[in-house]
């Protein structure tokens, strides 16, 4: 579905929305998020009238009183790492520039244990994303420190993972995207917002389910 562009005006969510926007929050009775100053996404789109109309939708969160539902807010007052472009919802959106976030590119997490799909995985997405940094471990066990501690564009993973550990304890760590690549596609049940990729399809459509969820 399209995002909604500001011209949803028969929408009620959508007025509290532009009224939450447009107005300070002073002004419309509701109370404006205390993170704002400290969020990265706050700072990013504010500056710019473009980015404001085009996440228009943040608002309800930043100045519409529903900062607690903020997935960036629960990140921030955990002191937990905010993972690159997170939206408010838990999507992922594009409001960071390039280097915005201190990284001059993307960087990418492979956890799976077979050499030949992990150095697939590792070329194709060289291959693609120009300067990415791409780390890779053999299982969940191995990368745990690195979900914790890092922020991924995306990660790529087995869908099980060493052990009884699956593709949903890495979800279970990390907000960041996560495409499934699985031997299996119609027999696992990926974790909610992954893609699921079929090992052996190739390059190409390893390339466009990574795409998809950076978009
Ligand atoms: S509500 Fe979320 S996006 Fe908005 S300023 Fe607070 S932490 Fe940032």
């Amino acid at each position: 579905m399209p995002e909604c562009d500001v011209r949803h005006r028969g929408c009620r969510a959508h007025s509290l929305t532009m009224l939450a926007r447009i107005l300070p929050a002073k002004e419309n009775g509701m109370a404006a998020c205390p993170r704002a100053s400290t969020c990265v996404l706050h700072c990013a789109v504010e500056p710019s009238i473009i980015k404001r109309v085009k996440f228009a939708s943040i608002y309800s969160f930043c100045r519409g009183g529903q900062h607690e539902g903020c997935a960036v807010w629960a990140k921030l007052v955990n002191a937990l790492p905010v993972p690159p472009n997170l939206m408010p919802d838990g999507t992922t959106g594009d409001y960071l520039d390039a280097g915005a976030d201190g990284s001059s590119a993307r960087r990418f997490l492979i956890i799976e244990d077979s050499p030949v799909f992990a150095a697939l995985a590792s070329s194709t997405i060289a291959a693609h994303f120009t300067g990415a940094e791409i780390v890779r471990r053999l299982s969940y066990d191995t990368a745990v420190d690195d979900l914790v501690h890092t922020d991924f564009s995306a990660i790529i993973c087995g869908f099980g993972l060493g052990g009884d550990r699956t593709a949903h304890d890495v979800r279970s760590l990390t907000g960041a995207p996560i495409v499934v690549l699985t031997g299996r596609p119609d027999g696992v049940k990926a974790p909610h917002g992954a893609q699921v990729v079929q090992k052996g399809a190739g390059p190409e459509a390893l390339t466009s389910a990574i795409r998809a969820c950076l978009a």
